[in-house]
């Protein structure tokens, strides 16, 4: 992995690429993976690489949502098992919740490398090696899944999902949770509900929400979900950006001169 200085004012950002870099390297993530880390963070600049109010009390909401499914399942692609197979490992123990391999661009070997990462960082039940059954509505490739996991589940969180597979999956009357940048992805605009965050802050913060909320009631957990919109959540991530730049563009960089440098 390149090094980079922890001096870099832009050291999380960049050590996030370097992981994607080397999820690419190690055959975990598809070469595409790079381009869906790039768009993302192109939004995570806009949004000023935060975790933004609104964006905190979705993934509250979210941790409410996964702690009242009947049947809940995590799915892990390749960005994500890249940045953050520990974190998911430890939110599908903590909801004993499987997590299910679940690849845009589907290999057998890729599959097999992810299930294993999950499994070393301990994971309890890991699906999709055996794909069994598809989604209605997708082409080939793309409509895979697991009997006993996304196609059976009540909540499904999908961290950097593809807009065609979060709406099959609405369409199928599944609540389902997306972690996305872009707000005005079809993603962020189709699911049940977004946090737009990047999975590298939201993923330690829903752990957090789900360890905060565990063991509450369920009347309490609906309290939670009561009044919330995904729309709503949506357009305040926008407003969030809209703040952000005019913040930037009313501060504009100082420049101290260095005498030496003459
Ligand atoms: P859609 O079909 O939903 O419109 P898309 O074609 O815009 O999706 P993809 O390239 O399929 O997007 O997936 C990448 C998505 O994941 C982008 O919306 C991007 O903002 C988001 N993304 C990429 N990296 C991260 C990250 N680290 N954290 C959260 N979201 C991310």
């Amino acid at each position: 992995m390149t090094k980079i200085p922890k001096s870099h004012p832009r050291y999380a950002s960049l050590i996030t690429r370097e992981q994607v870099i080397e999820g690419v390297k190690t055959g975990l993530t598809s070469i595409q993976g790079l381009i869906a880390q790039g768009r993302g963070e192109a939004f995570d600049y806009l949004l000023g690489e935060r975790t933004t109010t609104s964006a905190d009390k979705a993934t509250k909401v979210a941790a409410a949502m996964l702690l009242l499914a009947r049947q809940p399942v995590l799915s892990v692609n390749g960005n994500v098992a890249a940045l953050v197979p520990k974190e998911m490992v430890t939110l599908s123990n903590e909801l004993k919740a499987p997590l299910e391999v679940n690849l845009f661009h589907r290999t057998e070997e890729r599959v097999t490398k992810i299930s294993k990462l999950l499994r070393d960082f301990g994971a309890e039940k890991v699906l999709g090696e055996t794909q069994d059954t598809i989604l209605p509505g997708l082409d080939h490739s793309r409509s895979k899944a697991t009997r006993g996991g996304i196609l059976n589940a009540d909540v499904v969180l999908i961290p950097l999902e593809d807009g065609d597979r979060c709406e099959v999956l609405v369409k199928m009357a599944k609540k389902v949770i997306a972690i996305d940048l872009n707000p005005l992805s079809r993603t962020a605009r189709m699911a049940t509900l977004t946090i737009v965050d990047n999975i590298v802050r939201a993923t330690p913060n829903l752990i957090a929400s789900v360890r905060e909320l565990s063991g509450s009631s369920t009347d309490k957990l609906q309290d939670v979900l009561l009044g919330y919109n995904n729309n709503f959540i949506l357009q305040q991530a926008i407003e969030e950006i809209r703040k952000n730049l005019d913040r930037q563009i009313e501060t504009p960089v100082q420049l101290e001169f260095d005498n030496n440098l003459f």
